[in-house]
């Protein structure tokens, strides 16, 4: 972020301000995170803050500090609205376009609060006076804290802020394995510990919370799972039968396309969800090394990313959906098998 930016948003929060905090839909733990760990910061500064996701986020993120007074647009539109047509400030975080945060697109195009982007995703639009975009960040949780430390203010991170930044660095990096963690990713951790996260306990709570039902699911979801040896690929499908046969719950999903990712020599993984309620297939795509999923999703799949982690959806059916991937997948064999 710019010098000049930062005494902005430093003149700016001089003063008390409405601030609204908004992440994207299906929020994840660095949007959760992220968003809380900032709410708590701004709460420090005497703000009037609150945080707004457009629905609801998985119960394993559901402890974390701060969680119980998230408000969720698609069943709170109204006090939403009323809070974001009053805002000084709207904070967009770990999203890189309007239209990632559904139905509350209109709402943020018409505010005529301040926007503040935090995000490190490929391709931000330009829709904030102060943009703070970096893709090559592990997580806009590791934004967070250098956002705090450029506004010179690390000293008043205290245990629940440095337990929500730890909690998305941690998810967005894969526990700190993934290509975007760097030795600052660690040395930012390391003072979150220091400044009171633990880092064992938020483990356990992220990781070691899953019903039997979900480990049933994921068992399901790895005998679904299928091998492209040609384009070393490996994808995983679930249907709406399979997901209401063990109960699903909104996470239970989180993470299972990585398992395709940890077969020898497999390049890229995709996981296809169908979800009747939306009408649509989910699709979470991985990739090891160059070859980009965030292309690969914005040019078939409706969605982006990042280059090894992606999202997008489909109307097709399921059994459509996978048949276009199939059919597109040899047009990209030379990317794969240049890895
Ligand atoms: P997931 O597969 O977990 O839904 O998404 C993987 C990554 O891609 C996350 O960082 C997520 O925010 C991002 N992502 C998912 N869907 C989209 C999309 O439609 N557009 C963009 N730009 N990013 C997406
Ligand atoms: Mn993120």
């Amino acid at each position: 972020m710019k010098k000049q930016d930062i005494s902005g948003i430093k003149a700016l929060l001089a003063t008390k301000k409405k601030i609204v905090i908004v992440p994207h839909k299906n929020p994840d733990g660095d949007a959760i995170g992220s968003s809380l760990g900032l709410c708590q910061f701004l709460l420090k500064g005497n703000h009037k803050v609150h945080v707004i996701t457009p629905n609801d986020f998985p119960s394993f993120l559901k402890w974390i500090p701060g969680s119980d007074a998230i408000l969720k647009y698609d069943s709170q539109s109204r006090i939403c609205d009323a809070l974001i047509n009053d805002a000084d400030i709207v904070f967009t975080l770990d999203f890189n376009a309007f239209h990632r945060t559904g139905d509350m697109e209109s709402v943020l195009e018409e505010s005529k609060a301040t926007k503040i982007m935090i995000d490190h995703h490929q391709s931000p639009d330009d829709y904030a006076l102060y943009t703070y975009s970096d893709v090559s960040m592990s997580s806009t949780c590791e934004m967070v804290y250098h956002f705090i430390d450029m506004l010179g203010d690390t000293n008043l991170i205290d245990k629940d802020i440095a337990t929500c930044l730890y909690v998305g660095i941690m998810t967005d990096t894969g526990s700190f394995r993934f290509a975007s963690t760097s030795s600052t990713t660690h040395h930012v951790v390391a003072n979150l510990i220091e400044r009171g996260a633990n880092n064992s306990e938020i483990h356990n709570h992220i990781f070691d919370s899953n019903s039997y039902e979900s480990l049933q699911l994921l068992g399901r979801a790895l005998s679904n799972l299928k091998v492209i040896p040609e384009s070393r690929t490996a994808y995983i499908t679930l249907s709406q039968e399979e997901l209401n046969q063990f109960n699903y719950k909104k996470g239970d999903t989180e993470g299972v396309v990585n398992y395709g990712l940890s077969l020898d020599g497999i390049i890229l993984a995709v996981i296809f969800i169908e979800d009747k309620q939306e009408g649509i297939i989910k699709i979470s795509l991985r990739s090891k090394g160059n070859f980009s999923v965030n292309e690969m999703s914005r040019a078939h799949f409706n969605g982006g990313g990042h280059i090894n982690a992606a999202g997008g959806r489909s109307h097709l059916s399921l059994h459509e959906t996978v048949e276009k991937f199939i059919s597109i997948l040899p047009s990209y064999n030379k990317a794969l098998n240049n890895e």
